[in-house]
């Protein structure tokens, strides 16, 4: 009976019955919309709340480049649509949003490893956790899950962490969230971190004693900006965050850095006279408890979806000054209640249809089977066990807060 129920999801998926998505890359915290709203909301968003996922943007002209369509004819989508009548829709079965699928996988698929698919809109088979311990890193929200990458950002990430303890003075790295085991959408926060090569790395500096399971799901990272939130707090930012940034920029691997507009300032005035590094520090909503570590498209992938190379320049220039600009907009006033307001229809989640085909097979038909039942557990298909990892806390793991967009 349920194996009947998922063919005939799969069978709706497949046939494109299911409604065309014009999917956005969470078009909310694009900065040419809301501007001083969005200034508030960035100077409220938590240390692993929702990313940029595309390269960073002012223009909107950008962002539609930013925001590939892999399948994306528009003639083809006309078909799609004239090709459903109402009563093919009715019967159709429900349809199962993407990030139920991706969030209940609890293990990496076992397959050959390779990023799959653009960075907000893809998946990841064979991903490595990155173990919760090391030498100078401790993974932090150990509840999400979300250690897991694709194994060139595993080595790259356990290497910097070496590099900024021995050579920079740093403490140690506090590593956020990377990807789920399979990548994909996530149930809660972040558009992009799909393709298990994108990173959240913690302002704040790693404590010198291992954090328990509890500490790392409720320690309240720190806040790099000032009260103004157009500049960093000198108190709690300094040489050292200056130091971390520029050395995972200076990476050839390393495509962009997502830091706060602010921070990004901060990174320009410091007086570097090698410039090339800030090239890649892009300015984003968000990102001022952490920043965002992407690397580019491993060779080992050939799906995976590039993005548009950076501008040249350092952007300490006009761009950031156009940021600025968005940060101090007034706020746009409230329309007068006696006007009609025009309801906004939610965007529709992102379905395993809107990925690329081979997701479908890092998933399996199994765990889409499992998720879709109500009374189901997942149990991955294909999955391999995740490994143990050393130096596991010894405090009691109590989970005492959701994995939620914080
Ligand atoms: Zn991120």
């Amino acid at each position: 009976m349920r194996k009947r129920f998922v063919s005939m999801a799969v069978l709706a998926v497949a046939c494109g019955t299911l409604p065309a998505v014009a999917w956005a890359n969470d078009s909310a915290q694009f900065p040419w919309t809301g501007a001083a709203a969005k200034a508030a909301a960035a100077a409220a968003t938590p240390p692993t709340a929702k990313e940029g996922a595309s390269p960073p943007a002012v223009t909107p002209a950008k962002a539609a480049n930013a925001t590939p369509v892999p399948d994306g004819g528009t003639a083809a989508q006309a078909a799609r649509e004239n090709a459903a009548p109402p009563a093919a829709k009715e019967n159709a079965a429900p349809v199962i949003p993407a990030k139920k699928i991706f969030g209940a996988m609890k293990a990496p698929a076992d397959m050959k490893a390779r990023a799959i698919g653009a960075y907000s809109r893809g998946c990841l088979a064979g991903a490595k956790a990155l173990p919760i311990d090391g030498t100078a890193w401790q993974a932090m929200r150990l509840s999400r899950n979300r250690n897991w990458g694709h194994p060139k950002l595993i080595a790259l990430l356990e290497k910097y962490a070496g590099e900024v303890k021995e050579k920079d003075g740093w403490p140690g790295l506090l590593v956020g969230d990377i990807s789920q085991p399979r990548g994909g959408p996530m149930l809660t926060g972040h558009a992009s971190h799909q393709l298990g090569l994108d990173a959240d790395i913690w302002f704040t500096p790693m404590p010198s004693r291992r954090l328990s399971k509890t500490e790392r799901e409720n320690l309240a990272a720190t806040s790099m900006l000032a009260s103004d939130n157009l500049s960093v707090n000198k108190k709690v930012w300094g040489d050292g965050q200056v130091k971390i940034v520029r050395r995972v920029a200076s990476y050839p691997d390393v495509e962009r850095v997502l830091v706060h507009p602010a921070i990004k300032k901060a990174l320009c005035e410091a007086g570097d006279t090698d410039r090339k590094w800030l090239a890649k520090v892009r300015p984003y909503w968000g990102h001022f408890y952490h920043f965002h570590v992407r690397i580019g498209c491993p060779p080992d992938s050939p799906s995976c979806t590039k993005q548009a190379p950076i501008p040249g320049d350092d952007g300490c220039g006009k761009e950031l000054d156009d940021w600025y600009k968005l940060l101090t907009a007034p706020p746009k006033p409230k329309p007068r209640s006696v006007e009609p307001v025009k309801p906004v229809k939610p965007k529709p989640p992102l379905t395993l249809a809107d990925l690329p085909a081979e997701c479908r097979d890092v998933v399996g038909d199994d765990a889409a089977i499992e998720t879709a039942s109500p009374q189901g557990k997942s149990t991955p298909a294909k999955a391999v066990p995740a490994p143990k990892t050393a130096n596991t806390p010894s405090a009691p793991a109590k989970k005492t807060k959701s994995a939620g967009t914080d």
